[in-house]
């Protein structure tokens, strides 16, 4: 089970794990495929991120990694800026079978995944590049109720084991609870028409006037008691 605090929290295991997929800083435009490209430990060439076999690539201790262009996370793109369809997501994927006390074999999986997108600053509104990592384990029970009991009380995220699994889509998942609840440079300013009207609430705020000298205003004069001003 993921709690919401997870995402925001720092995953120093994830930084060492993912610093393999990094092998260069992805600010090179024009120089990613734009298809995804994917290295497989021992497993045949049936892999498919979309639809993978979970119970045959935990059974074989599997792992894979590859490249995805970020065009094939559409949820994720809609939230850079400025389109990307090419910015490269390095992701891995790691399984195992693991017993339980009983003895049952469950398959595990781990997935990472990283990447850069440009978010909107929330001070000054400009871009900022945001580096998004993941890390997260994922167990495999066989039913859905085993699944909703189990993962009330694991740190793993727990998932019934129901066919094929479209891991693209998990991943996806993973990354946009990774984002920044408030994307943010370490220093900028705010836009300076933004600063301007601030200033102006602060002034409209220190001279504001006694609202019965404003109806004084209103009836043609100043106050005089019950007096009518005509
Ligand atoms: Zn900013």
């Amino acid at each position: 089970m993921r709690a919401i605090v997870i995402r925001f929290a720092p995953r120093s295991g994830a930084r060492s794990a993912l610093a393999a997929l990094r092998r260069h800083p992805c600010e090179c435009p024009g120089r990613h495929p734009r298809t995804a490209t994917i290295t497989l430990g021992g497993m045949d060439k049936s892999f498919n991120l979309k639809r993978l076999d979970v119970k045959a690539f935990a059974q074989a201790g599997e792992d894979a990694t590859g490249t995805t262009p970020l065009a094939d996370f559409p949820r994720l793109a809609e939230e850079s800026v400025r389109p990307a369809p090419a910015q490269p997501v390095h992701w891995r994927l790691h399984g195992e079978l693991r017993h339980t006390a009983a003895g049952d074999a469950q398959p595990w999986l781990l997935a990472e995944a990283s990447t850069r997108l440009p978010l909107q600053c929330q001070r000054c509104l400009e871009p900022v590049d945001t580096p998004i990592e993941t890390h997260q384990w994922f167990r495999f029970v066989a039913t859905e109720e085993q699944a909703e009991q189990e993962d009330e009380l694991a740190d793993e995220d727990v998932l019934a084991l129901d066919g094929p699994l479209n891991m693209q889509q998990v991943i996806e998942d993973d990354m946009l609870l990774a984002l920044p609840e408030v994307p943010l440079h370490d220093n900028c300013q705010p836009p300076a028409a933004l600063q301007q009207e601030t200033e102006g609430f602060a002034e409209a705020g220190s001279t504001r006037r006694n609202p019965f000298a404003q109806l004084a205003g209103l009836r043609g004069g100043p106050a005089r008691g019950g007096e009518n001003a005509d």
